[in-house]
C-alpha cells in the first residue's frame, strides 16, 4: 500500500532528536543576576546618567512629563556607550506597524572618521527620530507610495534593550511610526494616545473622590499567551502548516483533547527545556514572565508574564511572541501562534486582563472588602459596564481577524456577542442599586474544601466564568477574545477610549450634580449609578456565553453578533466610533478608516493564498496520492479476477467517486 514517506522521515527524526546544545545553567547564573541585563533600565541609568539628566528623563517617564529634547545627546551617548561594552555593533529603532508585526531596521555605529579607520557614532537626532523607508508597510491610503517618509520617534517610557544573536548584539529602540504628516502608522502611537485621554478622565473622577495623586493614571495589561509545539519534521511535511500556519485538510485523530489529560500535565521535557530557554532569554529583557503549563489541545501551552503598564506589556508580549519563535527552532520545533492550526481542537487565544490605576492606587476595580461601601469603586465599574454596553461592537472589531474568525464562538472561546460577567457578589450590588436601595454586600462567604489540614479558602467574589468574553476576576477585567497572534495594542486602545468616555461622562454629571459640594457627592453618585445600571444593565450576563439560549436572548437584548471579520470591520467607521476616537485625541478619521481598509485587505489576503494553498496542495499531494491508490485497489481487483474471483471492491467505488468530486472542487 501506499505509504507517507514524509511522515516516516519525521518519525525517524523524532525519535532521533537530540539537544543541539549544552543545557542552561540557572544554577552558576541566578535568574535574579540575569533579570533585566540586557535593559537600559533605571538602575543603568540612575548608575551612569549625569544626575540633572536622570532627573529629567524620570520625569517624562514616571511623570508623562514632556521630553527635555537638549538631554538627548548626553542619553544616547550613555546608551551608546553601555550598548558597546555589552557587545552591540548596530541600533535599531523598532517599530510596530499595522501588520501586528515587529519591525526593525538596523544601522552601525561604526562611521568613517575620514583617516580610513572609524568612530562609533550615535547621536541625541538618531536616538530621538527615525526615518525607515515606509513605502512598503500598509498605511490604507494615509501615505502614498511616492512620499514614503514615515518617522519613528523614539518612546521614552518602554526601555530600550539589547536582543543577543550568536554573531553580535544590537540596540534596540521602542519607538512610534508615524507619516511625515504627523498620522499613525502603528499600533504605539494610539496606544500612548489612549493613556494619556484616560489619565484626563480618570483624574477628573477621582478628584471628586478626594482621591489625590501624582502619578499619571493608566492602563495596566497582563497577557495570557497561548500556543502550539509541533516538531518542525511535521511542519516541513505539511506545506499547510509552514505556510498558512494552519492545516487546511486532514482528518480529525481518534484520540484528540477528549480525555482533558493535556491541561496541568506534566510538562514533556523538551518542551520544558523550551520553556526554560525562553524565560531566560525573556528574563535579560526584564520581561517579568511568570507562569507556564500545559493548555487544554495536544501540543498546546501558554506563558504569563506578570501584569505591567499597558504600553511595556504590549511591547513585551510582541518579544514574547518574538522570543518562542525563534527559540522553538533550538529545540527542533515549531511555535504556532495561529488562532486554529488543527480543526476540532481548542486553538490560541490571548486572555487580556485589563485594568486602570497607578503605583499608589493600584488597581481601580478592585472592590476592597465591601463593596458597596466602595463607592469610588463602583463608580470606575459602572464606567466599565457602560462602555462595554456602548463599544461593545468597537472592541470586538479589535479581534477581528481571518484566523480568530475560526476561533470565537466555536466551543472554545467566547462568542462574537460581547457581554460583561459579573459574579454573583457584584451583580447583587447593582440589583440593589438599581432598585434604589443599597444595604449589605453579599458577604464573601468561607469555602470549605473538606481536608482538615487544609485553611478555609476564603471564596473569590469573581468566581470563574470561562465563557464570558469580559469577566471580572476580582481586581481587573479579563477579556478573552483577543487572538493568540494579535498585537494586545488595538483592544487596549479601545479599551483606553471607550472608558475614558464613560468617565468622562461621569466626571462631568457629578460635577453638574455635586457645584463642588463634596456633602453631595454620596446622593449624586448613588442617583447616577442607578441611572447607569438601568440604562446599560443588558451588557451584563453570567450564565454560559457558550449556549444556543444565550444567543437567543443576546439578540432581544439588542447587543450585536457581529460572527465574521467582514461583519466587524465597519464598525471601526460607524459615525459613533469615529466621534469617540476623535473626541478624545486618539485617532482621526482618515486614521481609523486606514485601520478599516488595512485590516480588511489582510483578511481578502489571507483567504486568498489559503485558498490557492488548498488548491495547490489537492492538485500536487492529494490527487496524485488518491490517484495511486486507486491504481493498487484497481490492480487488486484485477487480480482477483485473474484468478477466479469476480470481485467488484466497494473502496474501488468510493474513492474513485472521491477523486471526481476532488477535481470538480479544486475547478
Ligand atoms: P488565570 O489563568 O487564572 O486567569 P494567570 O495567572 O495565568 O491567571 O494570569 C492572570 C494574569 O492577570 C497575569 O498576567 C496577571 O499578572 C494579570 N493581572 C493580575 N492582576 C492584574 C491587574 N490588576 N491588572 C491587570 N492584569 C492583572
Ligand atoms: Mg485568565
Amino acid at each position: 500500500m501506499s505509504g507517507i514517506q514524509a511522515r516516516l522521515n519525521a518519525i525517524s527524526a523524532v525519535i532521533n532528536y537530540k539537544p543541539a546544545h549544552a543545557p542552561l545553567n540557572f544554577h552558576d547564573t541566578k535568574p535574579t543576576d540575569i533579570f533585566g541585563a540586557n535593559v537600559f533600565n533605571d538602575k543603568v541609568m540612575k548608575h551612569r546618567l549625569p544626575k540633572d539628566v536622570y532627573r529629567s528623563l524620570k520625569k517624562t517617564i514616571e511623570l508623562g512629563e514632556k521630553l527635555d529634547a537638549s538631554i538627548a545627546d548626553v542619553v544616547a551617548n550613555t546608551m551608546k556607550d553601555w550598548a558597546i561594552e555589552k557587545g552591540a555593533t548596530h541600533f535599531t529603532h523598532v517599530f510596530y506597524p499595522l501588520t501586528g508585526m515587529t519591525a526593525e531596521k538596523h544601522d552601525a555605529f561604526l562611521v568613517p572618521d575620514g583617516k580610513g579607520g572609524a568612530l562609533a557614532e550615535f547621536s541625541g537626532k538618531m536616538l530621538i527620530q527615525g526615518e525607515p523607508d515606509a513605502s512598503s508597510f500598509p498605511s490604507g491610503g494615509l501615505r502614498s507610495t511616492f512620499e514614503a517618509r514615515g518617522y519613528t520617534a523614539w518612546d521614552v517610557t518602554s526601555p530600550a534593550y539589547l536582543l543577543e544573536n550568536p554573531n553580535g548584539t544590537f540596540l534596540c529602540i521602542p519607538t512610534a511610526f508615524l507619516s511625515w504628516t504627523g498620522e499613525a502608522l502603528d499600533k504605539k502611537t494610539p496606544l500612548l494616545r489612549s493613556n494619556q485621554a484616560l489619565n484626563k478622565q480618570a483624574k477628573r473622577v477621582l478628584k471628586l473622590f478626594g482621591t489625590d495623586t501624582k502619578l499619571p493614571v493608566t492602563s495596566y495589561a497582563g497577557p495570557e499567551q497561548e500556543y502550539f509545539l509541533i516538531d518542525r519534521n511535521f511542519v516541513f511535511a505539511r506545506p499547510d502548516l509552514l505556510i498558512a500556519g494552519r492545516t487546511l485538510f486532514g482528518a480529525k485523530s481518534a484520540k484528540g483533547q477528549e480525555f482533558e489529560d493535556q491541561y496541568f500535565g506534566v510538562v514533556p521535557r523538551r518542551v520544558l527545556s523550551f520553556m526554560m530557554e525562553v524565560e531566560r532569554e525573556l528574563f535579560k529583557l526584564g520581561v517579568p514572565v511568570k507562569t507556564r503549563h500545559n493548555e487544554v489541545a495536544p501540543g498546546q501551552f501558554e506563558i504569563a508574564p506578570i501584569y505591567e503598564s499597558g504600553n511595556l506589556a504590549t511591547d513585551h508580549n510582541q518579544l514574547v511572541m518574538t522570543t518562542m519563535r525563534s527559540v522553538a527552532k533550538r529545540y527542533g520545533m515549531v511555535c504556532l501562534l495561529h488562532e486554529k492550526p488543527f480543526a476540532g481542537i481548542n486553538g490560541s487565544g490571548k486572555h487580556l486582563n485589563y485594568s486602570v490605576g497607578n503605583a499608589d492606587l493600584g488597581s481601580l476595580f478592585d472592590p476592597g472588602e465591601t463593596p458597596h461601601d466602595n463607592a469610588q469603586f463602583l463608580v470606575f465599574c459602572a464606567a466599565a459596564i457602560r462602555a462595554l454596553h456602548k463599544y461593545g461592537a468597537m472592541l470586538r472589531a479589535t479581534v477581528a481577524t481571518a484566523s480568530n474568525d475560526h476561533r470565537l464562538g466555536a466551543n472554545e472561546a467566547p462568542p462574537a456577542i460581547m457581554s460583561m460577567y459579573l459574579g454573583e457578589q457584584l451583580t447583587d450590588v447593582f440589583e440593589q442599586i438599581k432598585k434604589g436601595k443599597l444595604k449589605g454586600s453579599k458577604t464573601k462567604g468561607i469555602m470549605h474544601i473538606g481536608v482538615d489540614t487544609l485553611p478555609p479558602l476564603p471564596m473569590d467574589p469573581g468566581d470563574r466564568n470561562r465563557t464570558s468574553p469580559f469577566a471580572f476576576t476580582g481586581n481587573r477585567f479579563e477579556f478573552r477574545a483577543v487572538g493568540s497572534a494579535q498585537s494586545i495594542a488595538g483592544s487596549l486602545v479601545a479599551l483606553n477610549t471607550m472608558m475614558s468616555e464613560s468617565l468622562d461622562y461621569i466626571a462631568t454629571e457629578l460635577e453638574k450634580a455635586t457645584k463642588g459640594d463634596v456633602k453631595k457627592l454620596n446622593a449624586a453618585v448613588q442617583t447616577l449609578l442607578q441611572k447607569i445600571i438601568k440604562e446599560h444593565d443588558a451588557i451584563v450576563f453570567n450564565g454560559d456565553g457558550y449556549t444556543e439560549a444565550w444567543h437567543k436572548e443576546a439578540a432581544k437584548r439588542g447587543l450585536p453578533n457581529l460572527k465574521t471579520t467582514p461583519d466587524a470591520l465597519p464598525v471601526l467607521t460607524s459615525k459613533p466610533v469615529i466621534d469617540l476616537f476623535t473626541k478624545y485625541g486618539v485617532l482621526s478619521a482618515a486614521e481609523l478608516k486606514s485601520r478599516e481598509e488595512i485590516y480588511l485587505e489582510m483578511y481578502a489576503k489571507t483567504l486568498k493564498t489559503e485558498s490557492a494553498l488548498m488548491v495547490r496542495m489537492a492538485t500536487t499531494i492529494i490527487f496524485p496520492a488518491a490517484m495511486r491508490y486507486q491504481s493498487e485497489l484497481a490492480s487488486a481487483c484485477a487480480n482477483l479476477k485473474a484468478v477466479g474471483h469476480d470481485y467488484k471492491m466497494g473502496a474501488l467505488e468510493d474513492v474513485t467517486a472521491k477523486l471526481r468530486g476532488l477535481q470538480a472542487s479544486v475547478a
